[in-house]
């Protein structure tokens, strides 16, 4: 039960209102556990995003002609309300999302280190003055906000991957239309109403609520008014948006799907590297796009190693992620079930060993158990195609070129890892992988003072870091001349 019940909402927010009386159809946003509902929302489409975009836009030239301090001063009181209403926020997502409550904790945490460090980064969006080639002219180069701002964002980090949009496009002087997935709209909605509470004006931030993603997408992607689409998702999808953006030659950024290699050496300390695959694999039961998908572990631990990820396997506890105790939740839905029983029929089929789980989870639902394979190859879909579930497949190399070939034969390139106690090799293998992120002897490596983001297929731009607000601004240069 949440403490304050003004959290949880039954309306989409434009323009700083509550609205959404007069849409036609509602639809219900369930719990990931038990099925049942916890709210209904307008399902809104493609005549409130154009209102949100208006309001959007009106809103704007006051929003940016506040200073950069002005606009923390805002952000920092959005960060202080969210921190301080942290439990409730992590009820909400547990409930509509599934992830275990601990996990729901540190992502509102997450999310919120993006609006502090952010609120601060506004401040240093410097310019540049250039040495110039001619003794009349004097050449200067400022940066400007961009304008308004589209974020459709997906399903497993319902706050964070907001926030880690939002809060550069506020800072850097930038109002936003926010599509959250269908699954997941009420953190979004939640953060919108401690928003208002902390005096973002109307306009600035607007939520758009409903299930068909498609009618939302292109009203945000035809519009001209819009001059910048930041999107989390799938890469398939990202696709679409980004030539649905090139009509109106929009700014894009795009975090999109990834196939995160996992590299263990001979030569690591064995401990660390379960330790890190488990937070690897199995943070937000295996649905986050850094998520290790394929193990690569050399030969001469290859047994040890298997073995040794089973037994942890093992000790995971499945079931309602409000229990206590409970490390992995459900899956989001039964197309994502199916995907994980596929991958895992599909590579038995071949000739994998399943040595922990291997079926749905006693518990029904969308669960299913926690599960190692080994005697995995290339044929398999789980080396080319993102699982997103709880399942390890584990295969084997001999040498270090090997490993680096088979981690980057994938036309993903968001997060990679890698365990060993070498320090050239360290060097070597991270200069390498062909990776936006690479973590080396950690197993997560997201926060907010590091550039996040992916190449090849898993993307455009960065988000998070002094990078991050980069997106949201345009550079303008300024020659003045005749100068005496
Ligand atoms: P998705 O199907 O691409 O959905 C993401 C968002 O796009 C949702 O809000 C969805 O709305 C919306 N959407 C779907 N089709 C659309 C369309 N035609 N036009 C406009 N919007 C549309 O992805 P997902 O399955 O929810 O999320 C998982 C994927 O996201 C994985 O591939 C994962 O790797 C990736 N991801 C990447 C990052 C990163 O930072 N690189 C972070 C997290 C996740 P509805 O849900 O309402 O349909």
């Amino acid at each position: 039960m949440l403490k304050n019940l003004n959290l949880l909402k039954t309306h989409g927010y434009i323009n700083g209102q509550w609205v959404g009386d007069n849409v036609k159809s509602r639809f219900d946003v369930t719990n990931a556990y038990t099925n049942e509902v916890i709210s209904t929302l307008p399902d809104m489409g493609k005549k409130e995003t154009d209102e949100a975009i208006l309001a959007a836009n009106a809103a704007w030239p006051e929003w940016r002609s506040r200073t950069a301090k002005e606009r923390a001063a805002i952000l920092k009181k959005w960060f202080d309300l969210i921190m301080s209403n942290q439990e409730d926020l992590a009820m909400l997502m547990t409930a509509e999302q599934g992830k275990p409550l601990a996990e729901a904790r540190g992502e509102v945490g997450y999310g919120a280190s993006f609006i502090e460090w952010f609120a601060e980064e506004g401040k240093r969006t410097y310019g540049d003055v250039i040495p110039t080639p001619a003794n009349d002219r004097r050449i200067l180069v400022i940066k400007q906000p961009i304008g308004v701002v589209a974020s459709i964002t997906p399903w497993n980090f319902p706050i964070a991957m907001i926030t880690r949009k939002c809060a550069p496009a506020l800072a850097a002087g930038c109002p936003v239309v926010i599509k959250p997935a269908a699954e997941t709209p009420l953190s979004a909605l939640a953060i919108a109403e401690l928003a208002d509470q902390a005096g973002i004006p109307k306009g600035i931030i607007n939520v758009i609520v409903g299930t068909n993603s498609s009618e939302i997408g292109l009203a945000l992607t035809d519009s001209k008014i819009v001059r910048k689409l930041s999107f989390t998702g799938s890469t398939a999808v990202g696709k679409i948006l980004t030539r649905n953006c090139a009509d109106t030659m929009k700014k894009v950024s795009m975090e999109l799907g990834g196939n995160a290699p996992f590299i263990v050496f001979d030569d690591a300390d064995i401990d660390a590297a379960v330790a890190g695959a488990m937070i690897s694999k199995f943070r937000n039961t295996g649905q986050t796009c850094v998520c290790t998908n394929r193990f690569l572990v050399q030969e001469g631990i290859y047994e040890e190693f298997v073995k040794r990820l089973a037994d942890a396997v093992k000790t995971l506890n499945v079931g309602n992620g409000m229990d206590e105790g409970v490390n992995q939740g459900p899956l989001i839905s039964l197309k994502a079930l199916d995907k994980v029983k596929d991958h895992l029929s599909d590579a038995v089929d071949r000739g994998a060993v399943i040595v922990a789980g291997g079926k749905p989870h006693q518990n029904g639902g969308t669960m299913f158990e926690p599960t190692v394979v080994s005697n995995v190859d290339s044929s398999m879909k789980i080396a080319s195609e993102e699982t997103f579930g709880p399942l390890a497949p584990i295969f084997k190399f001999s040498t270090e070129q090997e490993a680096i070939d088979m981690a980057n034969d994938t036309e993903f390139g968001l997060a990679s890892y890698f365990f060993t106690n070498d320090i050239n090799r360290i060097w070597r293998v991270s200069e390498a992988l062909e990776y936006g992120m690479v973590g080396v002897n950690e197993g997560v490596i997201s926060n907010e003072v590091a550039p996040f983001g992916g190449i090849k297929e898993s993307g455009l731009g960065r988000e998070g870091s002094h990078y991050g607000i980069d997106d949201f601004l345009e550079l303008k240069y300024i020659c003045m001349g005749g100068l005496k």
